[in-house]
């Protein structure tokens, strides 16, 4: 499979854990799962399975974090993982 980004690298499979920037927060990293690296560029695409669930799951986290938005936050949550 050739990156999507440079189009010149075949893209290697690693199994690794995942620094999920992408979900805003700072400190979320995603154990083992299968992540795509490109040897040309660096670009790197996770493989994140069930990523609804995933989200949910952190926001699960967020809100036993944030005690006092509890309410709040879950119903955003709840209409989000719907
Ligand atoms: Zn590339």
């Amino acid at each position: 499979m050739k990156c999507r980004n440079c189009e010149q690298g075949d893209m290697l499979e690693i199994h690794e854990n995942y620094h999920y920037r992408e979900c805003g927060l700072d400190n979320v990293t995603i154990v083992g799962i299968t992540t795509r690296k490109c040897p040309e560029c660096g670009s790197v695409m996770p493989m994140i399975p069930n990523i609804e669930g995933l989200h949910a799951c952190l926001a699960q986290a967020l809100i036993k974090k944030n005690g006092p938005l509890r309410l709040q936050l879950q119903k955003k949550v709840w209409k989000e993982a719907a």
